[in-house]
């Protein structure tokens, strides 16, 4: 009787275990497929439907980030901690004129240098 209970118990946790992994996986799809709508919706907006960098000419949404136009990204990335408060915060503030659009490479170098190479290149 003992181990019936037992056996029993065990099956329900296995279960609920179960139940919990699955559904944890389509929750955090459909996150990523929110992130991912709201990611193309912002970029489109801030790219004028270009979805080409504010900086040179790399086109692809794979390849561009939002970046902060005076650096002062690192607080409020402490503040909203993750992309998906990120995009929403952009979205609910109707698109901050505080952000831009980079490719990775203008943003890594924007964000080491104080400015892109490209921007260096072209005042001169
Ligand atoms: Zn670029
Ligand atoms: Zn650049």
């Amino acid at each position: 009787m003992v181990s019936l209970i037992m056996n029993k118990n065990n099956t329900n946790l296995e279960y609920a275990r179960n139940y919990y992994s699955k559904n944890k996986e389509i929750i955090k799809k459909q996150v990523s497929d929110r992130i991912k709508k709201n990611r193309v919706k912002i970029l489109e907006f801030y790219t004028h439907g270009t979805f080409k960098c504010s900086c040179c000419d790399v086109v692809g949404i794979e390849f561009l980030c939002i970046d902060h136009v005076n650096n002062d990204g690192n607080k409020q990335r402490k503040e909203l901690r993750n992309l998906h408060s990120f995009y929403r915060w952009i979205l609910k503030n109707n698109y901050p004129d505080s952000l831009q659009v980079l490719c990775h490479n203008c943003n890594m170098a924007k964000q080491i240098y104080g400015t892109c190479p490209h921007k260096k290149l072209s005042t001169v």
